[in-house]
């Protein structure tokens, strides 16, 4: 007897990336009735999403398009942790500090342009702050408590989110397998050809993190997506020390600034295991991977002028990772009017966990031809000329 293997039904989609803004393309387009199928060179959470932390903060985006972005993802991840759960989801806080007046004062202001925006933020005076964080150095100015903050593990976050758009919406994950060009119809994209043979597809979403500019380029688009690599250190496991997301107020220049040199300032936060993981540093030297020891002596040594406690804990470990870093800070995230049938979803720098889950929302919804409740014109794939 013969037996004829059904032919499986082409994806309306195909996601190139399994990192966690891949994850919630494919999540949030399985919710919408769409067929899935998401790609990747190696496996889950393999790129950045791997190599990062899990912070959701709307604490460092001034008012403006990301925030309003971050604003919404907050709300997203609460609602997936409370349908999903199992990736340590924690609404903990977060605190900001200030070591001077001046940056105290630039806190404050920060403060009131982001209440207007909706977020809370609440002064905290400097003798309330062992109120939040009894660990803290005692000589701090002052800060500013942020309710909304919240985290993730993002590798799981990743993975749930994959899990479920197989099991419940019929997804196809497809690991160990590259994306090496883009099928097109004319000017039209309609799929992808990979490392495992070519699938057809009426739209593809390019959510490949650092390397989204390499995926644009199979379109001919251009895309400035570059590396920015940070490095993370992880102590032994200890007992809770320190509450909240804690981070200095120089953070947030850091994180807005444009140079290529190397930008360190003291960022900590507990986990569910035990380990505290401590930032943070910015710097764009390519994909260079090696790991310089007098940075991690750096944040080590601004940490532990924040928590003077963990002069004596253990560092156990350190790694690296590439944020896909965008000349205006901004992530890249709708269609391609030069390609069309190409969606991006790509660029999100140190936010690509925060703003993953309305990024997924924001291209579901656009991939199902509805309206989307944040105005994409920022994030537009062309902006860059
Ligand atoms: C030190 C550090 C700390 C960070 N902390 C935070 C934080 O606290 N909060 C936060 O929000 N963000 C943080 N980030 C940033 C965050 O990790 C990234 O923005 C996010 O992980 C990007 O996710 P992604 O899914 O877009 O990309 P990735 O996770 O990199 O996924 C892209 C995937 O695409 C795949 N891919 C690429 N090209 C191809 C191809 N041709 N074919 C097939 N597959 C391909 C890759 O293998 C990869 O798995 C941090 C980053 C670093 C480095």
């Amino acid at each position: 007897m013969c037996h004829i293997a059904p032919v499986p039904a082409a994806p309306d989609v195909v996601v190139i990336g399994a990192g966690v803004v891949g994850a919630a393309c494919a999540w949030h387009a399985a919710r919408a009735g769409l067929r899935v199928t998401v790609v990747d060179r190696g496996p889950v959470a393999s790129g950045t999403t791997g190599a990062g932390e899990g912070n959701i903060l709307v604490s460092d985006k001034p008012a403006g398009p990301e925030l309003e972005l971050a604003l919404l993802s907050a709300r997203l991840w609460s609602d997936l942790a409370a349908e999903l759960g199992g990736f340590e989801h924690h609404d903990k806080g977060g605190l900001v500090v200030a070591a001077s007046e001046s940056a105290h004062q630039n806190l404050l202001d920060t403060g009131l342009g982001q209440q207007a925006a909706g977020v809370t933020a609440t002064p905290v005076a400097p003798d309330d702050l062992p109120g939040y964080e009894p660990h803290l150095a005692g000589d701090l100015a002052g800060g500013m408590y942020y309710p909304q903050d919240a985290q993730v593990q993002p590798m799981l976050a990743a993975a749930r989110m994959l899990a479920d758009a197989r099991g419940h919406g019929g997804a196809e994950l497809r690991t160990g397998v590259q994306v090496t060009g883009l099928l097109r119809d004319g000017e039209r994209v309609v799929g992808v050809d990979t490392t495992s043979g070519s699938i057809p597809a009426a739209a593809v979403v390019n959510a490949a993190g650092t390397w989204g500019g390499q995926v644009a380029e199979l379109a001919g688009v251009h895309l400035p997506v570059l590396p920015r690599r940070g490095f993370v250190l992880v102590t032994e496991p200890v007992p809770v020390l320190v509450r909240h997301k804690v981070y200095a107020a120089e953070y947030v220049s850091d994180v807005a600034s444009a140079d290529a040199g190397l930008h360190t300032s003291p960022v900590v936060e507990g986990t569910d295991a035990g380990p505290i993981l401590i930032g943070s540093s910015r710097e764009r030297v390519g994909f260079d991977r090696s790991m310089p020891a007098e940075i991690l002596r750096t944040l080590a040594a601004a940490a532990v002028r924040l928590f003077p406690v963990l002069a004596r804990v253990n560092v156990i470990r350190a790694y690296r990772g590439f944020r896909p870093y965008c000349p205006d800070h901004l992530p890249v995230i709708g269609p391609d009017p030069r390609a069309p049938g190409l969606w991006h979803a790509c660029g999100h720098e140190g936010a690509g966990v925060c703003l993953a889950a309305a990024t997924g929302h924001v291209i579901a919804a656009s991939l199902a031809g509805r309206s989307t409740e944040v105005d994409l014109v920022p994030f537009r794939p062309e902006r860059f000329g």
